[in-house]
Parts: C-alpha cells; structure tokens; sequence
C-alpha cells in the first residue's frame, strides 16, 4: 500500500522536487498530496523556530492538528562556512526575494576566494502521524560560486556548486539534481525510517492509520452516526445531502452505518442504508450496499483486532463476554472484529470515531469511556477525541450534550 503524505509547504518547487524525488527512489509507493488537494488550503505558519528542525517540526504540527492525518514538512537552509553558517535557518528571509538573496550572498562573499567558498545545503523533513514524530536530514556539501549561472532549479541554487560537479544547480537537468541533492537524501532517509517503521511488528499497526479522510468529511460521518443513532432520519437525510454534495463516497456512509449494528441496534443500520440508497438515488447516483467483507469466518482477523482495540484489558473482556455465553464471544470475534470491523473502505480509528458518536447519542457511558481511553493507547490526541466530541454538539440535545461533556472529563 502507497504512503500517503500532506505536504506542509506551500513552495512549488519543494512540492515538484519531492514528488519527483519519489518517484525516483520509491516507484509508486509514496504519495504526496498537498492541503488544497483535501479541500484544506493551507496557509503556512510564521517560522519562528531557532533551527531547521524546530521550524520543520513546528510546520508539520500544525497542519498534523489541522488534518489529523499523516503529514511532512520540509526546511531547507544553505549553511556558508565563510559566514559562519549564514544564512542557515533564516535562508528564506535573508534579505528579501530568492534573487535578493542570492546578490546579497555574492555580495558578502566578494572578497572570499573559491577554495574558501564552503557551503551545505541542510534539509530537514519531520514527519507526524498519530503515533509517531520523526526527523531526518539530508546534506548536500559544496561550494558557492563567483557569480550566478544557470535557469533550472529555485532560490539559492544558481549559485550553489555541489561537491563533484562543476555545475551549479540551477546549470543541472532537474533529475540530475534530484540525484545528488539535500531533499533527496532527506526524502531517501525518510522512505527508509517510514519502511523500518513498517516492518516494525509494533503496536499499533499502520492499519489504525487513519485514512487521508479530510477532516469536514469526518465530521459528516461522525454527525450522521449520532442522528442515526437517535433515530432522527430526516436529521440523517440532511447530513446525507451534504455529505454526498461535499463528495463522501456512499460506501464510508455505510461502513460509519455499519456500526450502527454493533452500536445502535440492527434497525438503525437498516434505515440508515435505505436512508443512504434513497439520497443516492436523489442524487442521481445508483448505489446499493456492497457485499460483505472479509469471510464471516474470519474470527482469527477478528481476534487480531479486539486485542488492538482492548490492547491489555482484551483477555479480561473476552472472558466477559465468554462467561454470558461462549457464542457471543464467537460472534463478536468473527461478525463484529471480523467482518464488520475489519471490512476495507474506512480505517479503523474513523470507524472508532464512528462509534464513539452513536455510544454518546445513545448515552452508552462506559462503553463510551471504553472507547475513548482505546484510541487515547493508540496515540489519537485529548484534542482530536474533543474535537470528534465536539462535532456531536448539534446532533444532541443541551442536557445530553452536558452529560457528554462531563463524561470527557472523566478519560485521562
Ligand atoms: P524554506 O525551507 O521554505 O524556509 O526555504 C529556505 C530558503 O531556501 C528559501 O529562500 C528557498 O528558496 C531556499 N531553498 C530551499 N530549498 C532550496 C533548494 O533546493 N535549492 C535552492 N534554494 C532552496
């Protein structure tokens, strides 16, 4: 499976060089968006920080709180050793435009011979998901030259001879840069860590992964489970509208319905798909429920994801439900985990999210509590849980809401 990255940067060139970049070295294999590809334009933050690394950081945090989903920044500086490191962390605000910039580099550098003309180009990309922040560089070592030469490339390259070439930069065909550059070797040891990660047997799985859902999306489902919930269908039909105009496949409506039938009881995701197959059909798109997922029989899948969601507590729970009757246990370890769970179209953690909507409409506490402190273990954010709890504040009514809200208090 692809990885999918939003890109914090709102820089062309970064964006046209990174996916380049990719394609290089990870064929297929690592997908790069950018925030306006999700319908969430980004604005980029001030770039405070006092290294590359902090800015990096501080770049990919926010638009990671933004969208919740898997996210890479990338600052860049040209570090000259005549200058003690200038311009460094502040390569982009030097002076004033790229070509500003770069005068002002020659300028300062007038009297400063070629073999004393050292320079580095650092990249440095942090990535963030759930679980995980992770920062890698990338070098570049070289020289600046006398004057500027070359059209190819952006910012400091036409005066930037990497080590070995008697090119600069911006005098390379734009592969041949992606070959030797910083932000290559800063996306090469990025793919690295991201398939070690992968290939870590650790906990929890890149299966709770959310999905590159945008977040308005996510919040349709998550408000139309707490209506479905409460059998409030017109309120259903509504949301299924502007789901479906906002360009939410039917099938992530049904898969959030579905856990209606762990949740809510079988009628509530009856009518919530006769509900789904009727607005489809206002809007002018056939739909009909797909078939089931994996094999009924796959309790073993089942397994296998009851213990990622109860994590410690999952013996203990399964011997609950084991006590009331050994055929329930059966049944929520191959229908519920198996078949209902695990079915493909919506990741886990939104299917979760799901679920925590239709426990709050239908005033499930402990279950509730149960569900939030499980995706709390997987690293989801008090923010991103408050932020899911929040969007149910139109679907319930005040006093219920207040109860909600008292609830939330009670989850570490
Ligand atoms: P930032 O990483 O967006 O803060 O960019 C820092 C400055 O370095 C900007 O002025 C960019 O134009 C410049 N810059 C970033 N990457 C490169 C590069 O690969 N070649 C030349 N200049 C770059």
């Amino acid at each position: 499976m692809p990885w999918r990255l939003v890109l914090a940067t709102n820089n062309p060139h970064k964006v046209r060089e990174l996916r380049e970049i990719a394609e290089l070295y990870a064929p297929g294999q690592l997908e790069l968006l950018l925030p306006e590809e999700l319908s969430q334009p980004w604005e980029g933050i001030e770039e405070v920080g006092a290294t590359l690394e902090e800015n990096a950081y501080l770049k990919a945090t926010a638009l990671f709180e933004r969208l919740w989903v898997p996210v890479v920044a990338d600052d860049t500086g040209l570090e000259i050793e005549a200058l003690g490191g200038l311009p460094g962390v502040r390569s982009a605000r030097f002076v004033g435009s790229d070509a500003e910039n770069r005068r002002a580099v020659l300028e300062l550098l007038q009297d400063v011979p070629p073999e004393r003309r050292r320079a580095r180009f650092r990249t440095v990309l942090c990535y963030r998901d759930h679980l995980r922040t992770l920062c890698v560089e990338g070098i570049c070592e070289g020289w600046i030259a006398l004057q500027e030469r070359g059209e190819h490339g952006f910012g400091y390259d036409p005066i930037f001879i990497p080590e070995g070439s008697e090119q600069t930069f911006a005098e390379m065909a734009p592969q041949e840069k992606n070959r030797i550059s910083h932000r290559a070797r800063a996306l090469r040891a990025l793919i690295a860590e991201l398939r070690r990660l992968e290939e870590e047997p650790a906990e929890p799985s890149s299966e709770q992964q959310p999905t590159l859902l945008p977040r308005e999306h996510l919040a349709l489902l998550v408000r139309s489970c707490a209506a479905l919930a409460r059998a409030q269908l017109e309120r259903v039909e509504q949301l299924l509208h502007q789901g479906l105009a906002a360009g939410i496949a039917p099938e992530l409506f049904y898969e959030a319905f579905l856990q209606g039938l762990l949740f809510a009881g079988v009628p509530a995701a009856i009518e919530g798909t006769q509900c789904l197959q009727r607005v489809c059909a206002q809007h002018g798109r056939s739909w009909t429920p797909p078939g089931s997922g994996p094999a009924a029989a796959d309790a073993v899948h089942g397994e296998r994801l009851f213990e990622r969601v109860y994590g410690e507590h999952a013996e203990r729970v399964r011997a609950r439900i084991r006590a009331a009757s050994p055929e329930l246990e059966q049944w929520i370890l191959a229908r519920a985990y198996g078949e209902i769970l695990a079915r493909p179209g919506l990741p886990l953690l939104e299917r979760e999210f799901c679920a925590i909507a239709m426990l709050a409409a239908a005033q499930w506490w402990r279950q509730l509590r149960a569900h939030l402190s499980a995706v709390r273990r997987w690293g989801v954010s008090r923010q991103q849980c408050r932020w899911v709890l929040e969007q149910l504040a139109e679907e319930l009514p005040p006093e219920q809401w207040q109860w909600l809200w008292q609830e939330w208090h009670l989850v570490d």
